[in-house]
């Protein structure tokens, strides 16, 4: 099952209605949902360092994936690459919206950036508790 925003859908004349059903916006499209939406904004600007923000929610969707995927930055003080940090918190919004349309559930900002936080650093904890493969070995193929 592919589960499509409703922009998408009204563009492939599946439904009549393109509006984000969580702000009312025209059309919700892809990046409206993990960074443009209301809510989706409202996370991001409390975990996105202040003088980052306005290229934050300028730049188009393949520029933003790729600046926040290649990014080596440590977020704040933890002992995690905001890279993983953005995965999952995008992850947690994708999740967060399809809850709310499937299922009327509602998210709270601070729970959500809670939750992202502690994946992350199971995440990373987990990361490193698997053996790095030894390039040498791996070159003997
Ligand atoms: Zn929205």
């Amino acid at each position: 099952m592919i589960i499509t925003w409703h922009g998408e859908r009204a563009r492939r004349h599946m439904t009549n209605e393109g509006h984000c059903p969580r702000c009312g916006a025209v059309l919700e499209l892809g990046l409206h949902v993990v960074r443009d939406c209301s809510f989706s904004r409202m996370v991001w600007l409390s975990v996105v360092p202040e003088n980052a923000q306005s290229l934050f929610f300028l730049l188009p969707l393949g520029d933003w994936l790729l600046c926040n995927l290649k990014s080596s930055i440590r977020w704040k003080s933890e002992k995690f690459e905001w890279q993983s940090f953005f995965s999952i918190l995008c992850w947690l919004l994708w999740k967060g919206r399809n809850l709310f349309v499937f299922s009327n559930g509602h998210s709270c900002v601070q729970k959500l950036v809670d939750t992202s936080i502690t994946w992350t650093k199971s995440y990373a904890k987990s990361n490193s508790a698997w053996p790095q493969p030894n390039p040498l070995v791996l070159n003997t193929w």
